[in-house]
C-alpha cells in the first residue's frame, strides 16, 4: 500500500495539528513554521501531489478549496488582505507531495516574492 502523507496523517489525527477548519473535502491547519502572524495550509483530503496532478475530475475538489479561501481567512481576521500561495514542485520549494493552499496574513507583502 502507498505510504500516507504527512497531510493524510494529520487528517487521520496520527500527527497532531492545530485545526482552523475542517469538511468533507478539506482541512485548514496552522502550518508549524509560520512565515507570517497567520500561516494557514487549507489542503485536500484527496491526496493529489501537485497541480500537475489534478484532471477534470478533480474540479469539485479545486473549486471547494478556492472558495473555501474567504471563510478561512474571514475566521483568521485577515480578510482585507492575505496571500496565497502553492509551490508546485521541487524547484518551486514544495516539501510535502500533497496539494496545499498557503495563505499568509498579518504582515506586509513584498512583490517580486522571494
Ligand atoms: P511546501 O514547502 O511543500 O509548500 O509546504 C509544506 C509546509 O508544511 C511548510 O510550510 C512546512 O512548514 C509545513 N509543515 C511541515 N511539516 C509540518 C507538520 O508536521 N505540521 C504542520 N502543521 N505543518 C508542517
Amino acid at each position: 500500500m502507498k505510504e500516507k502523507t504527512l497531510f493524510e496523517k494529520i487528517i487521520d489525527r496520527e500527527i497532531p495539528a492545530e485545526i482552523i477548519y475542517e469538511d468533507n473535502l478539506c482541512i485548514a491547519i496552522n502550518d508549524i513554521n509560520p512565515q507570517a502572524p497567520t500561516h494557514i495550509l487549507l489542503i485536500p483530503k484527496k491526496p493529489i501531489i501537485n497541480l500537475n496532478d489534478c484532471d477534470a475530475s478533480d474540479s469539485e475538489i479545486i473549486s471547494h478549496l478556492f472558495l473555501k479561501i474567504k471563510e478561512i481567512v474571514s475566521i483568521c481576521n485577515i480578510s482585507e488582505a492575505f496571500r496565497i500561495n502553492i509551490n508546485n514542485g521541487e524547484g518551486a520549494g514544495q516539501e510535502v507531495f500533497h496539494l496545499h493552499i498557503h495563505i499568509l496574513g498579518g504582515r506586509k507583502f513584498n512583490w517580486p516574492p522571494g
